[in-house]
Protein backbone atom coordinates (compact mmCIF):
# COMPACT_ATOMS: atom_id res chain seq x y z
CA UNK A 1 0.00 0.00 0.00
CA UNK A 2 0.84 3.35 -0.56
CA UNK A 3 0.91 6.58 1.47
CA UNK A 4 -2.33 7.82 -0.44
CA UNK A 5 -3.72 4.29 0.43
CA UNK A 6 -3.76 2.75 -2.86
CA UNK A 7 -2.84 -0.96 -3.69
CA UNK A 8 0.13 -1.75 -5.69
CA UNK A 9 0.37 -5.26 -7.12
CA UNK A 10 4.26 -5.91 -5.68
CA UNK A 11 5.68 -7.34 -2.73
CA UNK A 12 5.83 -5.27 0.67
CA UNK A 13 10.21 -5.64 1.40
CA UNK A 14 11.67 -3.97 4.14
CA UNK A 15 15.91 -4.03 4.70
CA UNK A 16 17.65 -2.91 8.11
CA UNK A 17 20.80 -1.11 7.87
CA UNK A 18 22.39 -2.94 10.70
CA UNK A 19 25.36 0.06 10.04
CA UNK A 20 22.98 2.92 11.04
CA UNK A 21 19.51 1.34 11.78
CA UNK A 22 18.29 3.08 8.47
CA UNK A 23 14.69 1.05 7.55
CA UNK A 24 14.80 1.25 3.62
CA UNK A 25 12.38 -0.27 1.24
CA UNK A 26 13.24 -0.98 -2.90
CA UNK A 27 12.33 1.34 -4.95
CA UNK A 28 9.05 1.62 -7.20
CA UNK A 29 8.83 0.27 -10.53
CA UNK A 30 8.75 3.33 -12.26
CA UNK A 31 9.06 5.80 -9.69
CA UNK A 32 9.47 8.96 -12.05
CA UNK A 33 6.42 8.50 -13.88
CA UNK A 34 4.86 7.97 -9.83
CA UNK A 35 5.66 11.50 -8.55
CA UNK A 36 5.07 12.80 -11.80
CA UNK A 37 1.42 11.96 -12.79
CA UNK A 38 0.00 9.80 -9.88
CA UNK A 39 1.12 10.91 -6.95
CA UNK A 40 -1.64 13.73 -6.48
CA UNK A 41 -1.93 14.30 -2.98
CA UNK A 42 -4.94 16.68 -1.73
CA UNK A 43 -5.59 17.98 -5.59
CA UNK A 44 -9.13 16.20 -4.83
CA UNK A 45 -10.12 20.07 -3.99
CA UNK A 46 -9.23 23.38 -1.77
CA UNK A 47 -10.14 22.50 1.00
CA UNK A 48 -8.85 19.08 1.23
CA UNK A 49 -6.35 18.26 4.31
CA UNK A 50 -5.07 15.45 6.73
CA UNK A 51 -6.49 15.26 9.94
CA UNK A 52 -4.18 15.50 12.16
CA UNK A 53 -5.58 15.55 15.75
CA UNK A 54 -9.00 15.58 17.34
CA UNK A 55 -8.94 18.29 20.49
CA UNK A 56 -11.97 18.46 22.40
CA UNK A 57 -13.87 17.64 19.15
CA UNK A 58 -12.15 19.88 16.99
CA UNK A 59 -10.27 18.64 14.16
CA UNK A 60 -6.74 20.03 13.55
CA UNK A 61 -5.36 19.92 10.24
CA UNK A 62 -2.01 19.01 9.23
CA UNK A 63 -1.06 22.01 6.96
CA UNK A 64 -2.32 24.51 10.29
CA UNK A 65 -0.19 22.73 12.34
CA UNK A 66 3.04 22.45 9.80
CA UNK A 67 2.43 26.06 9.47
CA UNK A 68 2.60 26.80 13.16
CA UNK A 69 6.13 24.83 13.15
CA UNK A 70 7.66 26.89 10.64
CA UNK A 71 6.44 30.29 12.38
CA UNK A 72 8.57 29.14 15.24
CA UNK A 73 11.80 29.11 13.17
CA UNK A 74 11.67 32.96 13.73
CA UNK A 75 12.93 33.36 10.32
CA UNK A 76 14.66 37.06 9.60
CA UNK A 77 12.53 39.79 8.02
CA UNK A 78 12.47 39.34 4.33
CA UNK A 79 13.83 35.70 4.26
CA UNK A 80 14.13 33.83 1.39
CA UNK A 81 12.12 30.37 1.98
CA UNK A 82 12.02 27.15 0.03
CA UNK A 83 9.57 24.50 -0.09
CA UNK A 84 11.01 21.39 -1.39
CA UNK A 85 8.89 19.02 -2.58
CA UNK A 86 6.06 21.50 -2.09
CA UNK A 87 3.12 19.38 -3.50
CA UNK A 88 0.21 22.77 -3.64
CA UNK A 89 2.36 24.63 -0.94
CA UNK A 90 -0.51 25.23 1.51
CA UNK A 91 1.79 25.18 4.46
CA UNK A 92 4.01 27.80 2.85
CA UNK A 93 1.01 29.58 1.90
CA UNK A 94 -0.23 29.58 5.32
CA UNK A 95 3.08 30.77 6.57
CA UNK A 96 3.53 34.05 4.00
CA UNK A 97 -0.51 34.87 5.22
CA UNK A 98 1.01 35.20 8.79
CA UNK A 99 4.55 36.46 7.47
CA UNK A 100 3.79 38.69 4.32
CA UNK A 101 7.93 39.45 4.26
CA UNK A 102 9.19 36.51 3.29
CA UNK A 103 9.75 35.58 0.13
CA UNK A 104 8.18 32.14 -0.73
CA UNK A 105 9.89 29.39 -3.65
CA UNK A 106 8.60 26.42 -4.49
CA UNK A 107 9.78 23.30 -5.87
CA UNK A 108 8.10 20.00 -6.93
CA UNK A 109 9.07 17.08 -9.61
CA UNK A 110 5.63 17.57 -11.54
CA UNK A 111 3.75 20.18 -13.03
CA UNK A 112 0.59 19.43 -11.76
CA UNK A 113 0.61 22.03 -9.06
CA UNK A 114 1.88 24.83 -11.10
CA UNK A 115 -2.11 26.83 -11.12
CA UNK A 116 -2.01 26.62 -7.45
CA UNK A 117 1.28 28.38 -7.26
CA UNK A 118 1.09 30.82 -9.29
CA UNK A 119 -2.00 32.74 -7.69
CA UNK A 120 0.59 33.84 -4.71
CA UNK A 121 4.43 32.74 -5.82
CA UNK A 122 6.06 34.87 -8.28
CA UNK A 123 6.93 32.66 -11.56
CA UNK A 124 10.54 33.30 -11.04
CA UNK A 125 10.67 31.41 -7.73
CA UNK A 126 9.02 28.51 -9.16
CA UNK A 127 11.21 25.20 -10.05
CA UNK A 128 10.25 21.69 -11.24
CA UNK A 129 12.41 18.56 -11.71
CA UNK A 130 15.72 20.15 -11.34
CA UNK A 131 16.80 22.92 -8.58
CA UNK A 132 18.23 26.00 -10.66
CA UNK A 133 21.54 26.80 -10.41
CA UNK A 134 20.95 30.06 -9.23
CA UNK A 135 19.15 29.02 -6.17
CA UNK A 136 22.74 28.00 -5.20
CA UNK A 137 23.53 29.55 -1.41
CA UNK A 138 20.07 31.68 -1.86
CA UNK A 139 17.97 30.55 0.68
CA UNK A 140 17.28 31.42 4.61
CA UNK A 141 15.02 27.91 5.04
CA UNK A 142 14.60 25.13 3.58
CA UNK A 143 12.02 23.34 4.24
CA UNK A 144 10.58 19.89 3.12
CA UNK A 145 7.27 18.13 4.86
CA UNK A 146 7.10 14.42 4.41
CA UNK A 147 9.44 14.80 1.36
CA UNK A 148 12.86 13.02 2.11
CA UNK A 149 11.44 9.44 2.70
CA UNK A 150 9.91 9.44 -1.04
CA UNK A 151 13.16 10.18 -2.29
CA UNK A 152 15.76 7.07 -3.23
CA UNK A 153 19.05 8.43 -2.31
CA UNK A 154 18.20 10.33 0.60
CA UNK A 155 22.17 11.54 1.07
CA UNK A 156 22.27 13.05 -2.39
CA UNK A 157 19.34 15.46 -2.23
CA UNK A 158 20.49 16.63 1.30
CA UNK A 159 23.50 17.54 -0.10
CA UNK A 160 21.65 19.06 -3.01
CA UNK A 161 19.50 20.89 -0.32
CA UNK A 162 22.44 22.06 1.50
CA UNK A 163 24.27 23.56 -1.12
CA UNK A 164 20.80 26.01 -1.76
CA UNK A 165 21.12 27.63 2.41
CA UNK A 166 22.73 31.00 2.62
CA UNK A 167 24.90 31.04 5.16
CA UNK A 168 23.58 30.49 8.70
CA UNK A 169 20.43 29.33 6.85
CA UNK A 170 18.06 26.59 8.66
CA UNK A 171 16.92 23.57 6.72
CA UNK A 172 13.45 22.01 8.65
CA UNK A 173 12.23 19.02 7.83
CA UNK A 174 9.64 16.48 8.69
CA UNK A 175 9.66 12.76 7.90
CA UNK A 176 7.47 9.65 9.53
CA UNK A 177 9.07 8.18 12.36
CA UNK A 178 8.57 4.20 12.55
CA UNK A 179 9.26 3.53 15.01
CA UNK A 180 6.49 5.83 16.66
CA UNK A 181 4.04 4.78 14.25
CA UNK A 182 5.11 1.53 13.42
CA UNK A 183 2.58 1.13 10.06
CA UNK A 184 4.99 3.57 8.02
CA UNK A 185 7.31 0.76 7.61
CA UNK A 186 4.92 -0.92 5.35
CA UNK A 187 4.12 1.95 3.30
CA UNK A 188 5.90 1.06 -0.51
CA UNK A 189 6.59 4.50 -1.48
CA UNK A 190 8.36 5.66 1.63
CA UNK A 191 11.57 3.77 0.28
CA UNK A 192 13.38 5.65 3.73
CA UNK A 193 11.97 4.86 7.25
CA UNK A 194 14.95 6.83 9.41
CA UNK A 195 15.65 6.55 13.08
CA UNK A 196 17.18 9.15 14.63
CA UNK A 197 20.63 7.28 14.17
CA UNK A 198 20.16 7.74 10.64
CA UNK A 199 18.84 10.90 10.64
CA UNK A 200 21.87 12.17 12.02
CA UNK A 201 24.40 9.80 10.22
CA UNK A 202 22.42 10.56 6.75
CA UNK A 203 22.90 14.99 7.48
CA UNK A 204 26.34 14.13 8.70
CA UNK A 205 27.29 12.68 5.42
CA UNK A 206 25.53 15.56 3.57
CA UNK A 207 27.74 17.96 5.64
CA UNK A 208 25.11 19.50 7.78
CA UNK A 209 25.10 19.82 11.67
CA UNK A 210 22.25 18.90 13.28
CA UNK A 211 20.66 21.25 15.84
CA UNK A 212 17.68 19.09 16.71
CA UNK A 213 15.59 16.05 15.93
CA UNK A 214 12.10 16.29 18.16
CA UNK A 215 9.63 13.58 18.06
CA UNK A 216 6.91 15.91 19.98
CA UNK A 217 6.17 18.54 17.98
CA UNK A 218 4.41 16.37 14.95
CA UNK A 219 3.10 13.25 16.33
CA UNK A 220 4.35 9.95 14.63
CA UNK A 221 7.03 11.97 12.98
CA UNK A 222 10.93 13.19 13.39
CA UNK A 223 10.96 16.94 13.02
CA UNK A 224 14.74 18.12 12.44
CA UNK A 225 16.78 21.14 11.94
CA UNK A 226 20.00 21.91 10.71
CA UNK A 227 22.50 23.71 9.26
CA UNK A 228 25.36 23.40 6.77
CA UNK A 229 28.58 22.93 7.59
CA UNK A 230 31.40 25.28 6.47
CA UNK A 231 32.97 23.76 3.69
CA UNK A 232 35.37 20.57 4.22
CA UNK A 233 34.33 20.39 7.81
CA UNK A 234 33.19 17.03 8.63
CA UNK A 235 31.90 16.66 12.57
CA UNK A 236 33.50 13.22 13.65
CA UNK A 237 30.87 11.96 16.16
CA UNK A 238 29.98 8.34 17.07
CA UNK A 239 26.20 7.54 16.33
CA UNK A 240 24.57 5.41 19.03
CA UNK A 241 21.86 3.11 17.49
CA UNK A 242 21.59 -0.01 18.93
CA UNK A 243 18.11 0.41 20.54
CA UNK A 244 16.51 1.27 17.65
CA UNK A 245 18.10 -1.36 15.69
CA UNK A 246 16.96 -4.06 18.09
CA UNK A 247 13.67 -2.13 17.91
CA UNK A 248 12.98 -1.73 13.94
CA UNK A 249 13.62 -5.26 13.46
CA UNK A 250 10.88 -6.58 16.65
CA UNK A 251 8.26 -4.09 15.02
CA UNK A 252 8.82 -5.56 11.43
CA UNK A 253 8.38 -9.04 12.96
CA UNK A 254 5.25 -7.80 15.13
CA UNK A 255 3.35 -6.73 11.48
CA UNK A 256 4.27 -9.93 9.80
CA UNK A 257 2.72 -11.42 13.06
CA UNK A 258 -0.40 -9.54 13.20
CA UNK A 259 -0.96 -9.41 9.11
CA UNK A 260 -0.74 -13.10 9.02
CA UNK A 261 -3.66 -13.71 11.63
CA UNK A 262 -6.23 -11.50 10.07
CA UNK A 263 -9.14 -13.14 10.34
CA UNK A 264 -12.58 -12.31 8.69
CA UNK A 265 -15.52 -11.20 11.24
CA UNK A 266 -19.27 -11.04 10.71
CA UNK A 267 -21.05 -7.86 10.18
CA UNK A 268 -17.74 -5.85 10.58
CA UNK A 269 -16.98 -2.11 9.97
CA UNK A 270 -13.51 -1.14 10.71
CA UNK A 271 -12.71 2.05 12.61
CA UNK A 272 -10.32 4.56 10.68
CA UNK A 273 -10.45 5.16 6.75
CA UNK A 274 -6.86 5.92 6.51
CA UNK A 275 -3.49 3.83 6.47
CA UNK A 276 -3.97 0.92 8.87
CA UNK A 277 -8.11 0.76 8.05
CA UNK A 278 -7.22 0.40 4.41
CA UNK A 279 -4.07 -1.93 5.45
CA UNK A 280 -6.94 -4.37 7.16
CA UNK A 281 -9.52 -3.73 4.41
CA UNK A 282 -7.06 -5.10 2.09
CA UNK A 283 -5.93 -8.12 3.69
CA UNK A 284 -9.42 -9.48 4.88
CA UNK A 285 -11.56 -11.58 2.19
CA UNK A 286 -15.38 -9.98 2.94
CA UNK A 287 -15.47 -6.17 2.55
CA UNK A 288 -16.85 -4.25 5.81
CA UNK A 289 -20.41 -2.67 6.06
CA UNK A 290 -18.64 0.53 6.14
CA UNK A 291 -15.78 2.81 7.13
CA UNK A 292 -16.10 4.84 10.20
CA UNK A 293 -13.73 8.16 10.65
CA UNK A 294 -13.88 11.78 12.42
CA UNK A 295 -12.57 13.24 9.63
CA UNK A 296 -15.15 15.58 8.15
CA UNK A 297 -13.82 15.24 5.01
CA UNK A 298 -13.67 11.82 4.36
CA UNK A 299 -17.08 11.53 5.81
CA UNK A 300 -19.74 11.24 3.50
CA UNK A 301 -17.13 9.83 0.81
CA UNK A 302 -16.64 6.06 -0.18
CA UNK A 303 -13.23 4.32 0.68
CA UNK A 304 -12.76 1.15 -1.50
CA UNK A 305 -16.01 0.82 -2.43
CA UNK A 306 -17.61 1.21 0.85
CA UNK A 307 -19.39 4.53 2.54
CA UNK A 308 -17.49 6.58 5.48
CA UNK A 309 -19.71 7.54 8.23
CA UNK A 310 -19.23 9.35 11.27
CA UNK A 311 -19.00 6.56 14.33
CA UNK A 312 -22.25 8.45 15.59
CA UNK A 313 -23.88 6.99 12.37
CA UNK A 314 -22.64 3.39 12.86
CA UNK A 315 -25.13 1.15 11.80
CA UNK A 316 -27.07 -1.23 14.23
CA UNK A 317 -26.30 -4.42 12.67
CA UNK A 318 -22.08 -4.02 13.33
CA UNK A 319 -21.53 -6.87 15.50
CA UNK A 320 -17.30 -6.39 15.24
CA UNK A 321 -14.96 -3.24 14.68
CA UNK A 322 -11.72 -3.70 13.23
CA UNK A 323 -9.75 -0.72 15.11
CA UNK A 324 -7.86 0.83 12.55
CA UNK A 325 -6.19 3.14 14.25
CA UNK A 326 -2.38 3.28 14.84
CA UNK A 327 -1.88 0.47 17.27
CA UNK A 328 -0.07 1.76 19.88
CA UNK A 329 -2.94 4.51 20.68
CA UNK A 330 -5.69 2.50 19.51
CA UNK A 331 -7.31 1.58 22.80
CA UNK A 332 -6.53 5.14 24.18
CA UNK A 333 -9.02 6.44 21.99
CA UNK A 334 -11.88 3.68 21.50
CA UNK A 335 -11.81 2.82 25.11
CA UNK A 336 -12.05 6.57 26.06
CA UNK A 337 -14.89 8.05 23.26
CA UNK A 338 -17.56 4.85 22.61
CA UNK A 339 -20.57 6.12 23.61
CA UNK A 340 -21.75 5.92 19.83
CA UNK A 341 -20.89 1.74 20.01
CA UNK A 342 -24.03 -0.39 18.89
CA UNK A 343 -25.01 -2.04 21.86
CA UNK A 344 -24.18 -5.70 20.82
CA UNK A 345 -20.96 -4.61 19.03
CA UNK A 346 -17.14 -5.33 19.82
CA UNK A 347 -14.01 -3.85 19.14
CA UNK A 348 -11.36 -5.91 17.61
CA UNK A 349 -7.55 -4.68 17.92
CA UNK A 350 -4.54 -4.90 16.05
CA UNK A 351 -2.45 -5.27 19.26
CA UNK A 352 -3.22 -8.15 21.47
ZN1 LIG B 1 23.22 2.52 7.06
Amino acid sequence: MTSLTTLIDIPTEVYVCENCAHVQSPNLPDVKAFYDTEYKISLQSDDHDQLYETKSGVPIFRTAHQAGLVLDLELPEGANILDFGAAKATTLRAVVEKRPDLVPHVFDVSNDYREHWSEWVADENQATYELPEDWRGRFQAITAHFVIEHVDEPVKILKKLAACLAPGGQLFFSVPDPLGNSGDLLVVDHLNHFTEASLRWALRESGMHVDGICQSSFRGAHCVRATRLPDGELKASEIEKSAELSEAKEKLQWWADVLSRLEDGKNFAIYGAGFYGTLISSRLKARPICFLDRNPHLQGQTHVGRPVLSPEDCPEEVELIYSGLNPDHARAILETQNEWMPAKARISYLAV
